[in-house]
């Protein structure tokens, strides 16, 4: 899978990338905000938003700028989640969560928690913005998490602390 190398640098010019519907030269600074303004452009023009924007782009600015990009292995080599998988995980979490009380985790565990995700190899989506998911377990990671919540909950590949 190729993936852009300085995840949060600025190459000369920016970043790029052609809508494939709408023909229309999306430019940004910085990755994320690429990300962000290529799904407000789907949104604005009713393109289907589909499966993952962030692979989109990486994937034709790789093809355009191979220099700016590696071919980052697939962690683990494991299989990829699917959404039938990641909503029977969510609803086994909830039952687990229920189970042991409703207990949640400190605002600083869940500090440490989210940040630690958003650095992981694994972490799938808008890295900038925090929106996305976890490519192990498909929990969705991040700033807008309920899982890193869940004192029942565990990283998958024990990277949190608590
Ligand atoms: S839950 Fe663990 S494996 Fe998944 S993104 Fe977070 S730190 Fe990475």
């Amino acid at each position: 899978m190729l993936r852009v190398k300085d995840r949060d640098g600025s190459p000369l010019g920016g970043y790029w990338f052609t809508e494939p519907t709408t023909k229309a030269r999306i430019q940004a600074w910085n990755l994320g905000k690429l990300f962000v303004l290529v799904h407000q452009h789907r949104v604005a023009n009713k393109v289907p938003l589909g499966p993952n924007i962030a692979y989109e782009v990486e994937e034709q600015i790789c093809g355009e700028r191979p220099h700016l990009c590696w071919e980052q292995p697939a962690p683990g080599g494991g299989p990829a989640i699917n959404l039938f998988q990641m909503g029977g995980d969510f609803v086994k979490a909830m039952w687990r969560w229920g189970r042991a009380g409703f207990a949640t985790v400190s605002g600083e565990v869940f500090e440490e928690r989210k940040n630690t995700c958003l650095a992981c190899e694994w972490w799938r989506g808008y890295h900038d913005y925090g929106i996305g998911y976890c490519g192990q377990c498909g929990c969705a990671a991040g700033k807008v998490s309920v899982k890193q919540w869940l004192a029942t909950e565990k990283c998958p590949k024990g990277k949190w602390k608590q």
